[in-house]
């Protein structure tokens, strides 16, 4: 995994004959008190201003002949500190008419509602397939529900592309899903929300989230993918690690750590 470019609102990554795009959608200021720790003791989280600041990040993959977008940022969904992606895709100079496919993690605004761009219309004209876990298809409504027709609801592991692979981990939503991205460099887990505060939860795994769907479900999950993803050969990228979002777990102490120069 190495860093060939980087720019305000992209960085682009050599990944075996694939390439990999963080896109910087922008941020959001959440209160620390979103944090659940079990016992009451934790690590202080790093925080801007009194507040938690949650990069907000997508990925796209790209195998030289097709893209695969995971996440799709806020659009004017809500903060105006998110919306940026298209401008990231601008940046990067990839035309956002050549994305067939998007992969979305969980269908909360800030990862499903780039569908829409900022002017209402479409934002990938040639869209063709919107991979969504089951369970969180009803979010596909309002100005969503155009694109119904081309959800591929994930109910198992399923192949987005022979690269891809999406898996379904339930527990932050009922449908949220990561994508398993290979190649000859090894596996690269977009994990969506697994870890919504990187200066608390890789250190302390068991600390929860209060917008959770189901706390437990969701810790189990962070443990069992983290515990993975310290194996040789595993990078992780996460829509709320910090810019650029992509780095690689070590076991530490009783948790983990993200080492964010994956070199
Ligand atoms: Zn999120």
């Amino acid at each position: 995994m190495r860093k060939t470019a980087e720019s305000p609102l992209h960085a682009s990554f050599e990944f075996g004959g694939l390439e990999v795009v963080a896109l910087r959608d922008g941020y959001l200021d959440l209160p620390p008190s979103r944090l659940c720790f079990p016992d009451g003791l934790g690590p202080a989280p790093a925080t801007v201003g009194g507040l938690l600041r949650l990069s907000v990040n997508a990925f796209l993959v790209d195998d030289g002949t097709r893209r695969v977008l995971v996440d799709t940022g806020a659009s004017t969904s809500w903060h105006p500190t998110m919306g940026r992606l298209l401008d990231g895709l601008a940046e990067a100079r990839v035309d956002r008419g050549s994305i067939t496919d998007v992969a979305i993690t969980h269908a909360h605004l800030d990862h499903l509602n780039g569908l829409v761009a900022p002017d209402g219309t479409d934002a990938f004209p040639a869209l063709e397939r919107v991979f969504l876990g089951a369970g969180d298809e009803g979010r596909l409504s309002e100005n969503l529900a155009r694109f119904r027709d081309r959800a591929v609801l994930v109910t198992g592991p399923l192949a987005v592309t022979p690269w891809m692979t999406a898996l379904p981990t339930p527990g932050h939503t009922p449908g949220h899903t990561v994508y398993d991205v290979r190649s000859e460099a090894g596996h690269l887990l977009v994990w969506g929300d697994t870890v919504h505060v990187p200066s608390v939860q890789f250190a302390r795994p068991e600390v929860t989230w209060e917008l959770d769907a189901d706390q437990d479900l969701a810790r189990a999950a962070r443990l069992e993918l983290l515990a993975r993803l310290a194996a040789p050969g595993h990078f992780v990228a996460g829509a709320h690690l910090d810019w650029p979002g992509i780095g690689r777990v070590e076991a530490r102490d009783r948790g983990y750590a993200l080492v964010t120069d994956p070199g």
